[in-house]
């Protein structure tokens, strides 16, 4: 088995053309909001902390090392890409994920509401079952950048088992 901790932050700027940010996409899911991340790609925060953790669980580089955020191929590119290949390395290793669970940190917008679409849409992605992916939201309470609505901090933790262990 290896365990993977994967972490992002991503400032929260008005969306373009009033500021820098994009519009507010997590966990592949687009959320109507005044505020969107700061990011090369589309500044998906809990998407980038899952893409490393599952890289950090198998020891390889990090994500902005397989895709830097100087290159021209992945401005405001879909972070499922980046996860996509974080998935298909675990299962060139031979494992395969036995659960993940995720907090995000963000004042607004709300992901309670839609808790239960982010989990469908992760469980698609890594290609596992809704029931092995966890995820909480949680506010910081309205001090530093992130409770002022600023940032979005996502903490990730999952775990691998090799392919063909039953226990
Ligand atoms: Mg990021």
């Amino acid at each position: 088995m290896r365990i993977g901790h994967g972490y992002d932050l991503h400032r929260l700027e008005p969306v373009a053309p009033a500021g820098a940010g994009r519009p507010f996409v997590l966990g592949g899911v687009s959320f109507d909001h005044d505020r969107g991340p700061v990011g090369h790609s589309d500044g998906d925060a809990l998407l980038h902390a899952v893409t490393d953790a599952l890289l950090g669980a198998l020891g390889e580089d990090d994500i902005g090392q397989l895709f830097p955020d100087d290159h021209p191929d992945w401005d405001g590119a879909s972070s499922a890409i980046f996860l996509q290949e974080a998935v298909e390395r675990v299962k060139r290793a031979g494992y395969r994920i036995a659960n993940l669970d995720a907090t995000v940190i963000l004042e607004a917008p709300k992901i309670g509401p839609r808790k239960s679409e982010l989990r469908q849409r992760l469980s698609e992605l890594l290609g596992i079952p809704v029931e092995s992916v966890n995820l909480k939201g949680k506010t910081h309470e309205k001090v530093d950048a992130v409770g002022e609505g600023r940032a979005v901090e996502v903490h990730v933790v999952t775990l691998l088992v090799a392919v063909g262990r039953t226990d």
